[in-house]
C-alpha cells in the first residue's frame, strides 16, 4: 500500500500504520519515496487511459509516499477493508479514507485490489533484499 501525498504531509504515516499493525497484519517492507510524474504514471499505467490520469499522477508525484508491503491472511482484502471506498464521502466511518482523506483524488492510501496488482506494485518499489517475513510475537 503506498500512504498518499496528502496523508504525508498531514502527518497520518505513523497513524495510518498503527491502524493496520492494529488489525494483526505485519509491515513486512517500508519506504519513502518520491516519485517522478513519469514514475507514478507507470504505477498508475492501468488508469492511463481514465480522465483523471493527469491529475493523479501529477498529485502522486508532488509530494512524498511512503509505500508500505504488508503481509498477513487474507491481507489485500483487509487493507482494503481498513481503507475504505475510494470516494472519502462514500467511506464508512472508522475507515482510514472517511477519518483522513480530503477528497476522492487526495484520498490518503493506496492498497493493491487483487494478487495480480500486489505482483506488480510491489516489485515497482521493493527488492527481494528489502522484503522481510517473520512471525509476531
Ligand atoms: N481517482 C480520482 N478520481 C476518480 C477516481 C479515482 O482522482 O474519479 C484517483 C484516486 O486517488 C484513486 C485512484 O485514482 O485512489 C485510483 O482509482 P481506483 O478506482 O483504482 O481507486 P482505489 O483502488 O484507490 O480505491
Ligand atoms: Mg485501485
Amino acid at each position: 500500500m503506498l500512504v498518499k501525498p496528502d496523508a504525508v504531509q498531514k502527518g497520518y504515516i505513523g497513524e495510518i500504520i498503527k491502524r493496520f499493525e492494529g488489525q494483526g497484519l505485519r509491515v513486512c517492507g517500508i519506504k519513502m519515496v518520491h516519485m517522478t510524474k513519469e514514475e507514478a504514471e507507470g504505477f498508475y499505467q492501468v488508469h492511463r487511459s481514465r480522465p483523471f490520469f493527469g491529475s493523479l499522477t501529477s498529485f502522486m508525484s508532488s509530494a512524498p509516499t511512503v509505500a508500505l508491503v504488508l503481509e498477513g491472511e487474507g491481507a489485500i482484502e483487509r487493507v482494503r477493508t481498513l481503507m475504505g471506498a475510494t470516494d472519502p464521502k462514500q467511506a464508512e466511518e472508522g475507515t482510514i479514507r472517511r477519518d483522513l482523506a480530503i477528497d476522492i483524488e487526495k484520498n490518503a492510501v493506496h492498497g493493491s485490489d487483487s494478487p495480480d496488482s500486489a505482483a506488480f506494485e510491489i516489485p515497482y518499489f521493493f527488492s527481494a533484499l528489502e522484503l522481510f517475513s517473520y512471525k509476531c510475537r
